[in-house]
This record gives structure tokens, C-alpha cells and sequence, in this order.
């Protein structure tokens, strides 16, 4: 098991994470029955939590998908969001739900709302995350729906990646420090 050598610790194993799913999921239903509802789920990060989550709520729904990062390669946001907006989905009239994987400087969610708004013409726009960290954001922008609370911390697991790796661990853990340096002193990312 080479990934898990590479923790320090986990946060959240599978059966705790799907059990808070299926909370998550019968709330979700419960707000959104009887609505057009379209989800668009934010790529890399949001595919697990996707799979997972949707397949717990028991409604008719159109799941759309989106590429955005403001990561960059390393452990921390570069204030800069990506957007592919030619792939912007038509919501035009429609309830959506986001779906992320955490919610970190809140800059992701933040412009992907507001283009689903403006450009993409939605009816409403609810946020979900499976994550939130505890912090001071630079930008106002809230979750309807959270999984779960976390410290500032940079964890992977669960979709979330660390250089691309590491998604497919199914529980969210930390990563110990002397991995993320050397990955990233042989990528000569600061
Ligand atoms: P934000 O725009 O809220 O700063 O960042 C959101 C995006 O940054 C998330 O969609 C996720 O891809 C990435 N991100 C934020 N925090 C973490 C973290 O702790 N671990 C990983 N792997 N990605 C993170
Ligand atoms: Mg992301």
C-alpha cells in the first residue's frame, strides 16, 4: 500500500464519508424535488464525490461537468481560477446544484457561480462540498451544502489530488511533509 505509507494521517475513512453522503443526499432531494435540476460538477476534484453522492439521490437530474483549478501543481490556491468557458453548460432556466471538492479560498465556487448566473442564465445556484476549511476567505462566498469541516490544512484522498496522485484513495488524509517536499523540489514548484 505505497499511498498510505505516504499519509500522516487520516481524516475521514470511506464508511464515514458515505454515511455523511447519504445525509447530504436526502437533504439535496428534499430541496430540490419537483425542480429542473442540472449538477455541475467541478473537474478533477468534485468526480468521486459525484459518483457517490448523486447515485444517493433518488430524483430525475442532468449532471454537466466543468474544468477549473487554482491550484497550479502545488499545496496552496494561486488566487487565479481557470475556466474553460467554451465548456460553460447550458442551465438556461435551470435549478443547479455545484458540486466541489473543497472549499478552500472560495475563489472556484465564487467564479463558477457567478458565470452560471450571468453567462449561463440559471434559475438558482446552490454549492456543494464535501470539504470546507476553517478560514478567513478573501471572497464572500458560502456552501449550501458541507460535508465536513476541516483545519487549514492540505489534504488528498477521495478526488482530492496532490501532483495529480492520489485521488483514488477512498478516505481523506494529510499527507506527511517530507512527500510533498521532495515532489515538489523535483518539479521546482516553490
Ligand atoms: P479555492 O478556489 O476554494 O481556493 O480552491 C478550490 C480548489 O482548490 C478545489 O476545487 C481543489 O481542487 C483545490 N484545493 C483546495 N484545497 C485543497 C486541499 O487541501 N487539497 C487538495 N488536494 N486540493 C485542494
Ligand atoms: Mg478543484
Amino acid at each position: 500500500m505505497w499511498m498510505r505509507d505516504d499519509l500522516e494521517r487520516i481524516l475521514f475513512h470511506e464508511t464515514t464519508i458515505l454515511a455523511r453522503l447519504d445525509e447530504l443526499a436526502e437533504q439535496i432531494t428534499r430541496d430540490h424535488l419537483g425542480k429542473d435540476l442540472s449538477v455541475v460538477v467541478i473537474l478533477h476534484g468534485g468526480m468521486v464525490l459525484m459518483a457517490d453522492l448523486l447515485r444517493r439521490v433518488h430524483m430525475p437530474l442532468l449532471i454537466e461537468t466543468l474544468t477549473a483549478s487554482s491550484y497550479h501543481g502545488g499545496t496552496a490556491s494561486k488566487g487565479v481560477v481557470d475556466l474553460r468557458e467554451e465548456g460553460l453548460p447550458d442551465v438556461r432556466g435551470r435549478h443547479v446544484l455545484i458540486l466541489d471538492d473543497i472549499l478552500d479560498t472560495g475563489l472556484t465556487l465564487a467564479t463558477v457561480k457567478k458565470q452560471l448566473i450571468e453567462s449561463g442564465g440559471a434559475e438558482g445556484v446552490r454549492t456543494c462540498v464535501l470539504l470546507r476549511k476553517k478560514k478567513e476567505r478573501p471572497v464572500r462566498v458560502g456552501a449550501d451544502y458541507v460535508g465536513f469541516e476541516i483545519g487549514d490544512e492540505f489534504v488528498v484522498g477521495y478526488g482530492l489530488d496532490f501532483a495529480g496522485r492520489y485521488r483514488n484513495l477512498p478516505f481523506i488524509g494529510v499527507l506527511k511533509e517530507d512527500v510533498i517536499r521532495g515532489e515538489l523540489a523535483e518539479k521546482g514548484v516553490e
